[in-house]
């Protein structure tokens, strides 16, 4: 299993972190350990002081491919759900500034949370705006609307299959809106597709790691 992500598919969240706005889909990859398994707890990251949330819509790939047409793109996924791209914005910032690849600050253990539910993907449901948000301890953090994305499904999928195999049950995180932000020891992060709630995580002190 796969996890790739999409970077700056939201123009407004481009502008916020001053990036510019790509012409092409940025594609990132975390491995399998990244993704953060249900009832399992979630600890703030011990090698960063700025962790920020990025709440995202995700596919799910339901079809093995390669070299995907955009216009055939559909058929290889299913299912859509709601996931954060846990950043360490910090260690993101220096990577960036040496021009390093970014995996220290993305692609850490536990750092992709996702939804524990999968809504089935079917016309009308693309064919209509989807809204997503995240609330941290309660307040709307992030409001995403999948209108605003750069880059469409379809064209991110057919993009990421020109360089890497598709196979089932890889995901996608298709890229976060405007509204990232950073998170403390004892948020409580919940992400929303449109009203349906689809996860809850706490943000835990890791008392154990301390006495290692
Ligand atoms: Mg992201």
């Amino acid at each position: 299993m796969k996890i790739f992500c999409v970077g700056r598919n939201y123009a407004d969240h481009a502008k916020e972190l001053g990036n510019a706005v790509p012409e092409e889909p940025v594609i990132f990859m975390k491995p399998k350990t990244a993704l953060l398994q249900s009832q399992t707890p979630f600890y703030y990251p011990e090698f960063s002081n700025e962790l920020h949330y990025e709440v995202e819509l995700v596919l799910r790939i339901s079809k093995n491919g390669k070299y995907v047409e955009e216009n055939q793109a559909d058929k290889y996924y299913d299912a859509l759900s709601v996931g954060i791209d846990f950043t360490a914005r910090d260690i993101q910032a220096e990577l960036k500034k040496k021009g390093l690849p970014w995996e220290k600050a993305k692609a850490w253990d536990n750092s992709a949370v996702l939804g524990v539910e999968w809504v089935p993907i079917t016309e009308e449901l693309v064919a209509n705006p989807i809204q997503f948000s995240l609330r941290n301890n309660g307040q709307v953090v992030q409001q995403g609307d999948s209108r605003d994305m750069i880059f469409s499904f379809n064209k991110i999928v057919s993009h990421i299959s020109q360089y890497f195999s598709l196979n089932i049950g890889d995901l996608v995180y298709t890229g976060t809106p405007a509204g990232v932000g950073e998170c403390v020891v004892g948020d409580i992060l919940e992400g929303y597709l449109e009203e349906q709630k689809m996860f809850e995580v706490e943000i835990k002190h890791d008392d154990c790691k301390e006495h290692e």
